[in-house]
């Protein structure tokens, strides 16, 4: 099954960012500071947060291009073939010389808790010059997803370019760096987990999992102070909440339940849910039911070990969601 509803048809996602191999070790519980703790397990897989959005949008069968660089090496040619086998477009990620691909070391503890280290490598290259020379990509596009794997400078370039084509502008802000006001304004939806939301805040605690929609008021207030008209807060295990300062009365605060799963493996759930909300909002859907939508898939890719090969496609999700 595809992400479009019958007779839709779904716009463009452009996706600018990371690709990174993910080196995980899997251990019974994560090391404390200079501890050397033994692993159960090692696996080397396709990662990198924009790499992520992008084949988790592909999965579920949206239209995909991915902007980004890798090295000449043997992790850049995996993640290459992991986009394309998810119809991901690689035709404007570079294959940059004498540059090793991204690397993320990944530790996942047996409650499926996750530490994570970047080598931004390849990544580090990527230009606002090469944000221009893809600019084809940008043409009809309708979702532009950006995270901060990448240098500020660039993201901010793909969101002109995002803008200025339309497209609704996802800013994930991980990892969190502090954004300028110009970001802000050239942004539709911030897209934070709970972490980064408080960091957002100024080091504001957020509200709990269990307050209701009023407790969330403030937080939508900063968001539009900050020029940004809506947010979604992902939760892990709580769910999420969606904050529309456009949405109607009554619905510009809306608690996203969690889905109940077995999980055995978080990373990369926000990627995850990046990519639903990404695919539903090109097919058309409004902020809170893309965002419904996108919880049930990040909610199933926790079921399985690893990032992209645990990420499910459309019919899982709208078994689960019905
Ligand atoms: P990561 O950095 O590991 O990719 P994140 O911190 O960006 O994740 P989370 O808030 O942990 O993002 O999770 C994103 C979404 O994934 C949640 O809003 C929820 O929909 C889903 N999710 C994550 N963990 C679970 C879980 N244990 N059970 C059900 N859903 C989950």
């Amino acid at each position: 099954m595809d992400i479009q509803a019958p007779g839709n048809q779904p716009g463009k996602i452009v996706v600018v960012g990371s690709l990174n191999a993910d080196l995980t070790i899997y251990t019974e519980r994560l090391p404390e500071p200079g501890e050397t703790l033994h692993g159960e397990g090692f696996t080397v897989n396709p990662g990198g947060k924009s790499a992520n959005q992008a084949v988790a949008a592909g999965k579920l069968g949206a239209d995909v291009s991915l902007v980004g660089a890798v090295g000449r090496d043997a992790n850049g040619t995996m993640l290459l073939e992991s986009c394309a086998a998810a119809n991901v477009d690689v035709s404007h990620v570079h294959q940059v010389p004498g540059v090793e691909t991204g690397v993320a070391v990944v530790t996942v503890d047996a409650s499926a808790e996750n530490t994570i280290v970047i080598s931004a490598g390849a990544n580090g290259t990527l230009s606002p010059g090469d944000v221009a020379e893809a600019g084809a990509a940008f043409e009809g596009a309708a979702v532009l997803c950006l995270c901060l794997e990448v240098d500020l400078d660039t993201v901010e370039a793909a969101a002109k370019a995002g803008a200025e084509a339309g497209a609704t502008v996802l800013l994930n802000l991980s990892p969190y760096a502090p954004i300028r006001p110009s970001l802000a304004a050239l942004s539709d939806v911030l897209l934070v987990n709970a972490h980064e939301a408080s960091q957002f805040l100024d080091g504001e605690q957020i509200p709990g999992p269990d307050a209701e929609a009023p407790a969330w008021e403030p937080v939508l207030r900063h968001l539009v102070a900050r020029g940004l008209p809506s947010a979604v807060v992902t939760l892990g295990a709580d769910g999420s909440v969606v904050l529309d300062s456009r949405a109607e009365a009554g619905k510009r605060i809306v608690r996203i339940a969690p889905t109940r799963v077995d999980a055995v493996d978080t990373t990369g759930a926000g990627d995850a849910f990046t990519g639903g909300l990404a695919a539903r909002l090109a097919a058309g859907d409004p902020l809170a039911e893309a965002a419904a939508f996108a919880s049930v898939g990040a909610a199933l890719a926790t079921t399985k070990k690893g990032t992209q090969a645990a990420y499910p496609d459309a019919s899982a999700v709208f078994a689960r969601l019905k």
